[in-house]
């Protein structure tokens, strides 16, 4: 694991312009406003991002990260002084790390990210998931196929039986409520531009799907089930326009899917060894400096422009500066971190402190067994904290975990995702806010083996409490005196309700700031590593088109659905002209 404080990029632009002809960019001054040098502030996901684009385009980055290692919430968190006998320390991350087929941007960046052995850099590092398991507590689980369905989806008619087929094979669904819920998707599918951003936006996917319209089922597995487990989103506070998005992409993109790629990807390793060492590898040697442990604190304004940003590291502050600024920290830090100057120059500023984050964190058990679950991922339906893993090693390079991690004993692990932390548990009754951190790992291991040691198993037990050797909890939860959460330092965006409106766009009204981080206005529209990804395609984008850099834009790709719905939309576009509901809705 690679945990690099100050460290300056060696081979500089001369490698920056031998990959100018392999990423179609380089090229000569034009004329546009001067200058080189990025400042960007934030390691994570967005800015490494940013840094490679500017990067591979002859800029000069440096990357400012506050903490002492790169990635941000993909970042692997190793459990310190675990490893022996030359082994890793065992791998904790801040959850498991999901890539559904439709994402084409971070996966292109990847692809370029060189792995030795790998044709397509780090992107041949996804492996391949085949199933997702939809379990009940006491009730059999439902097994789906996680694939691209190119083959036999062609007309809007297989497609509602298709849809028809999935949902209607849910447990304790009746016929009537999967009806109205793929009556929904189809609604969802078949909906003009407009209508998605004028209309569905200010519902939430709850309101749009009426959960309060059937039984508890209804609302805890289609309708909340199914939004939190695929994307990891609140059904009630959730936009409609977000929801429906994502419902889109993963249940009618799955017919789009390029040749070569598949359905749904985890990391084949632990994803900083996959992904994010490696990135900082190519990046230092194309000339990226990295200043970690270094903290942004504020921006300084002057002329209508960002004149510097001042940092701390090591507890000294000092003022940068840079020809532009990408601010790619999460949004509660901009909200911060953006001054009252700057939100004068550019009043959308100010939304991102209307913006919702939520707590959704990782645990981390690692066992004595490697049991594997699933192909893919398991969602606990009837967790009451919205629980759902992955049995990695499976998925992974190398399938000796014990030989590679730990002290030899630990033979693979569940990486968890605790997804509500307001509800009430079921062995303590309290919201994982209230409880302790054993209590959190005691409660969530006891929700997931209320669904795996079930009916399923024939009440053999799968899991067993000694098989767990280490737990972990991310640390960004901060436990107060009385030994409860009283902060996650690394929460959530949620898209909530009429959010796309007040989020900002990459590009500001202060010519040298850009923002890029999950939260930024894009067609992705939902925090992940797509989203971040594509923000920090589409500052750089206007940082080219401000410079006198001829480089060609970064490409940034539209959400693809299939063209055998666009005469259905079409007819929508002239039905919200006139101001009549869509033809599939009911009355709200
Ligand atoms: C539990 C969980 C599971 C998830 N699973 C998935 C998944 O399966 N698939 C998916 O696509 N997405 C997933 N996501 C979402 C995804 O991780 C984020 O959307 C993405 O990482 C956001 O990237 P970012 O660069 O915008 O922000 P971050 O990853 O938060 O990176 C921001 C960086 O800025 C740094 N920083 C913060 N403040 C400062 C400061 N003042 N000065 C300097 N640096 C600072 C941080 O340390 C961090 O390195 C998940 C998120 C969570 C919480």
């Amino acid at each position: 694991m690679k945990r690099r404080t100050f460290v300056k990029g060696v081979a500089g632009t001369a490698a920056a312009s031998t990959l100018a002809g392999v990423s179609g960019c380089g090229g000569a001054a034009s004329g546009g406003r001067p200058g080189r040098r990025v400042a960007v502030l934030g390691g994570g996901c967005a800015g490494l991002s940013a840094a490679h684009e500017l990067a591979e385009r002859g800029f000069q980055v440096t990357v400012y990260e506050k903490k002492d290692i790169l990635g941000g919430k993909c970042r692997t968190i190793p459990l310190e002084n675990t490893g022996f006998g030359g082994r890793a320390d065992l791998p904790g991350e801040h959850g498991y790390r999901f890539f559904p087929g439709y994402y084409k941007h971070i996966t292109d960046t990847m692809s370029r990210i060189p792995f030795s052995g790998n044709r397509r850099g780090v992107k041949d590092n996804l492996s391949r998931i085949e199933t997702v398991n939809f379990s009940r507590a006491d009730g059999r689980d439902l097994v789906l196929p996680y694939q691209e369905v190119t083959d036999f989806i062609f007309d809007f008619q297989t497609l509602a039986d298709f849809l028809l087929s999935v949902i209607g094979g849910f447990p304790k669904i009746t016929l009537n409520e999967a009806r109205f819920f793929v009556q929904r998707l189809l609604e969802y599918a078949t909906a003009c531009k407009d209508r998605r951003l004028n209309e569905y936006d200010k519902l939430s996917w709850a309101q749009f799907c009426r959960a309060d319209k059937f039984g508890a089922d209804y609302d805890q597995v289609l309708v909340s089930g199914l939004t939190r487990n695929l994307v990891a989103a609140q059904a009630h506070k959730a936009s409609t326009r977000t929801i429906g998005i994502q419902a889109m992409q993963i249940f009618v993109g799955n017919i789009l899917l390029s040749a070569g790629e598949d359905a749904g990807r985890v990391l084949n390793a632990p994803s900083t060894e996959a992904w994010i060492d490696p990135w900082y590898d190519y990046l230092a040697g194309i000339g990226v400096e990295f200043h970690n442990n270094t903290k942004l604190i504020t921006l300084n304004m002057a002329q209508g422009e960002i004149a510097g940003a001042v940092v701390e590291e090591n507890g000294v502050r000092r003022t940068i500066t840079a020809d532009y600024y990408v601010l790619a920290v999460p949004a509660e830090v901009a909200s911060k971190v953006i001054t009252q100057q700057m939100r004068n120059a550019d009043p959308q500023l100010n939304g991102i402190d209307q913006l919702v984050v939520d707590w959704m964190t990782g645990v981390q058990y690692f066992l004595n067994e490697n049991v594997n679950l699933s192909r893919g991922f398991y969602t606990y339906i009837d967790s009451p904290w919205a629980v759902s893993s992955i049995s990695p090693v499976q998925f992974w390079r190398n399938k000796d975990f014990g030989a590679a991690y730990g002290d030899g004993s630990v033979k693979g692990f569940l990486t968890v995702d605790v997804s509500d932390w307001d509800t009430p548990g079921m062995l303590y009754g309290k919201p994982a806010k209230d409880c302790t951190r054993e209590e959190i790992f005691r409660e969530t291991w006891e929700q997931i083996k209320a669904h795996v040691n079930d009916v399923d198993s024939g009440r053999n037990p799968v899991l067993r409490d000694d098989m767990i050797l280490e737990q972990f909890l991310d640390p960004a939860i901060k436990f107060g005196a009385d030994g409860t959460p009283e902060e996650n330092e690394e929460p959530l965006l949620v898209n909530t309700v009429g959010s796309f409106s007040i989020r900002p766009e990459a590009v500001t009204k202060i010519p040298n700031f850009f923002l890029a981080s999950d939260y930024v206005r894009n067609n992705t529209d939902l925090a992940t590593m797509e989203g971040a990804n594509e923000a920090a395609r589409a500052a750089v984008n206007g940082i080219l088109a401000l410079s006198d850099s001829t480089a060609k834009p970064c490409k940034i790709w539209p959400l693809s659905e299939p063209a055998f719905l666009l005469p259905f939309k079409e007819q929508d576009v002239i039905r919200y002209r006139l101001g009549l509901k869509h033809i599939l809705a009911f009355d709200r």
